[in-house]
């Protein structure tokens, strides 16, 4: 990869195309608000890989950008990506899931649902163009995979896509991507109360106080979550390592949700 442009170098090219990936999560809807804001005359695209599984809150969430912020949030999908149709009762997370992986769900270690729902909808949708991704990667992560002297986190590694890290560039941390949301008016989005990070309802990073969390919150979401557990070609997969939603709900104790800083995940999703 060619050294990072800044910010100023990057929103100051106007042969490239510049692009805010939003997940949802704080960090990258604090960015966009940011560099709307900030640099009013840069045309940004904003995108939404949509894997069909998101919080019944992410999609609000979005929707209330939209209408606070005035600006329309582009939305992709691994369905455009395979030249599927929607189909009602069937999300893109359900046609690769059984299309292209047998049943097979991911996991940290076979994160097939990132490079499928997220980065290859984004990287089809910018195509072959000249283009920024402005990335909320805050000047006081201390998570491991964002610490200096690690690779950057990417959302492409295509050479045509640059990343960028406004937050970094301007030393903006926790602090401020809370008051730059709460400024909005938009705030925080509703699902921190009881889970740290966006991204699927099922995502196998979550701990099992979230997973608690999910049952209290949208029990018909975890039982959608337990139906993909059922048994298929043989095997039976879990979203937790070594146990079933089934063994989840039956513990006694509520387990408490740790600090989204203390934990490493997905830096597409969870943004
Ligand atoms: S949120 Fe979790 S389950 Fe969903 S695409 Fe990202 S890593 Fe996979």
């Amino acid at each position: 990869m060619t050294s990072i442009p800044t910010t100023e170098q990057a929103v100051r090219d106007g042969g490239a195309r510049h692009i805010l990936p939003l997940s949802g999560g704080k960090d990258s809807t604090a960015l966009a608000v940011y560099m709307l804001r900030r640099f009013p005359d840069t045309r940004f695209e904003l995108v939404f890989s949509d894997t069909g599984a998101e919080l019944p809150e992410t999609y609000q969430y979005l929707a209330r950008f939209e209408a606070i912020l005035g600006v329309p949030i582009i939305r992709v999908t691994a369905l455009d990506l395979l030249g599927v149709r929607a189909k009602a009762g069937r999300t893109p997370f359900d046609v690769v899931l059984h299309e292209h992986y047998g049943g097979f769900l991911p996991s940290p270690q076979a994160r097939w649902c990132t490079r499928m729902l997220k980065i290859k909808p984004f990287e089809r949708y910018v195509g072959a163009d000249p283009a920024y991704s402005y990335l909320g990667i805050r000047a006081d992560e201390r998570r491991s995979g964002y610490l200096p002297g690690r690779k950057p986190v990417l959302i492409s590694d295509r050479p045509n896509i640059l990343p960028v890290y406004p937050f970094k560039d301007a030393r903006i941390g926790l602090a401020e991507v809370k008051a730059l949301l709460e400024e909005s008016g938009l705030g925080l989005p509703p699902y921190y109360e009881w889970r740290t990070r966006s991204g699927c309802y099922f995502c196998f990073y979550q701990q099992i106080g979230e997973w608690q969390g999910l049952k209290e919150h949208h029990p018909e979401l975890f039982e959608r979550a337990k139906a993909y557990e059922k048994a298929e070609n043989g095997r039976t997969y879990t979203w937790v390592d070594g146990r079933s939603l089934t063994d989840v709900e039956k513990l006694a104790r509520r387990h408490e949700i740790p600090s989204a800083e203390d934990l490493d995940g997905c830096a597409i999703c969870h943004l």
